[in-house]
């Protein structure tokens, strides 16, 4: 049933709410409730007009129930005329990177998204949070462990709420093996094999700068591997040992190109990773320590259809709109007053990890403990 709240009213609420938070895993949207009326949705800002914000995010709002799209930030005139036009967001709901804390003023606007180079996501979150609006922004939070605690303290200081894009708390094949293991049917994890890389093009992108990147493919995509045999073996790492190949050292001469590393769990659990700009993976394997289970997924991370199985036990979902499934929950948590898995706290574990794996590859690859 629709809870009676609009937007005018909810931060009040929420602020309540807050107070109160409590963690709730791996929530979907439809455990809190089934969805609110259209005058009642979460207004969501996107911050950053590029292919992630325009090509999944912007369309996934079409589908949300508790959230909609009511306001642009892009420093590109032209992309605030189409995209202005084409999501019929009006002038005064469309801002720039200078007018952008004018924000603060609009009511629609209960969300902001954040979602531009990763150097950039410190700065935002903090002006959004001081703007007195909810943030979300995207993967990896920010590129060191300072920034990660300033955007956590910004948004405490001004009782909002600060999540990270980790869509993959919301998709049903990587939460299979989350319940697997939390199931204990088969004992528990004993090794993880997660890989995630692709060959990355354009030379010139901001991807490969270490000023906008902070990393390479470890930032950018090693970290869904961290979070994997974190998600799965429902463990944090106490060790990590970490090897970096280059085969390009013109084109990666600013960030890392392929990473191999391994992490080490308190039950004893290993996890044996990869990570690349050089060549296409995308994998997660899970043994058990009972029995002869092991989960695997092939393709594990993107959004073009994840697959794999459970043992003898298929799992194909179809391939939910991951997108949207995450914007609602985090649009019904924000009312609920509840944190999801996917908190700041969140980010900034995964942030002391990637901290301790470029510090492994500095020490030619020492055991560095966390
Ligand atoms: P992109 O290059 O397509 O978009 C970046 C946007 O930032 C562009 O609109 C660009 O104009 C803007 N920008 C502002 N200042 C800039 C500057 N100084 N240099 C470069 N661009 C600048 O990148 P993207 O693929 O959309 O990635 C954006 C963020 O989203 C990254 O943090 C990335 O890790 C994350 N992402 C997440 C997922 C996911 O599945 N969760 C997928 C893709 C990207």
């Amino acid at each position: 049933m629709p809870l009676p709240l609009t937007r005018r009213n909810f931060l009040g609420k929420t602020t309540k709410g807050l107070c109160a938070a409590v963690t709730l895993p791996f929530l979907s949207p439809s455990d809190l409730f089934g969805g609110l009326n259209k005058e009642e949705k979460l207004g969501i800002a996107l911050v950053g007009l590029g292919s992630y914000a325009m090509g999944q995010l912007a369309p996934a709002l079409k589908e949300t129930k508790n959230c909609e799209l009511t306001a642009l930030v892009t420093g590109t005139p032209a992309k605030a005329e189409r995209y202005g036009k084409e999501y019929n967001i009006p002038d005064s709901h469309i801002y720039n990177y200078e007018n952008f804390d004018g924000i603060a003023n609009n009511p629609d606007v209960d969300i902001v998204y954040v979602v531009l180079p990763n150097s950039m996501h410190a700065e935002y979150t903090i002006r959004a949070a001081n703007a007195g609006k909810h943030v979300i922004c995207e993967k990896p939070m920010a590129v060191s462990v300072e920034e990660c605690e300033q955007m956590i303290t910004a948004c405490k200081a001004n009782n909002v709420t600060l999540n990270i894009g980790y869509r993959l708390h919301f998709e049903p094949c990587n939460q299979a093996i989350v319940a697997h293991t939390k199931s204990g049917k088969n004992g528990k994890p004993k090794y993880i094999n997660a890989e995630f890389g692709f060959t990355i093009g354009d030379p010139n992108q901001w991807r490969l700068k270490h000023a906008l990147a902070g990393g390479g493919a470890m930032m950018d995509v090693g970290i869904y591997c961290i979070q994997a045999a974190r998600y799965s073996t429902q463990e944090e790492p106490v060790a990590v040992i970490a090897q970096e190949y280059k085969t390009d050292p013109v084109k990666f001469a600013d960030v890392d190109e392929t990473i191999i590393w391994q992490m080490e769990f308190p039950s004893g659990a290993v996890a044996n990773c990869t990570t690349t700009y050089n060549f296409r993976t995308e994998r997660l394997q899970v043994s058990y320590e009972q029995g002869s289970l092991r989960a695997n997924l092939s393709p594990a991370y993107g959004y073009g259809g994840i697959r794999g199985n459970l043992g003898r036990e298929a799992l194909n979902f179809g391939n939910p709109n991951q997108q949207a499934l995450q914007m609602d929950a985090m649009a019904a948590s924000i009312v609920a007053g509840t944190t999801l898995t996917t908190s700041g706290e969140e980010g900034l574990r995964d942030a002391k990890i990637i901290e301790a794996i470029y510090k492994s590859i500095a020490q030619n690859s020492a055991r560095i403990e966390l």
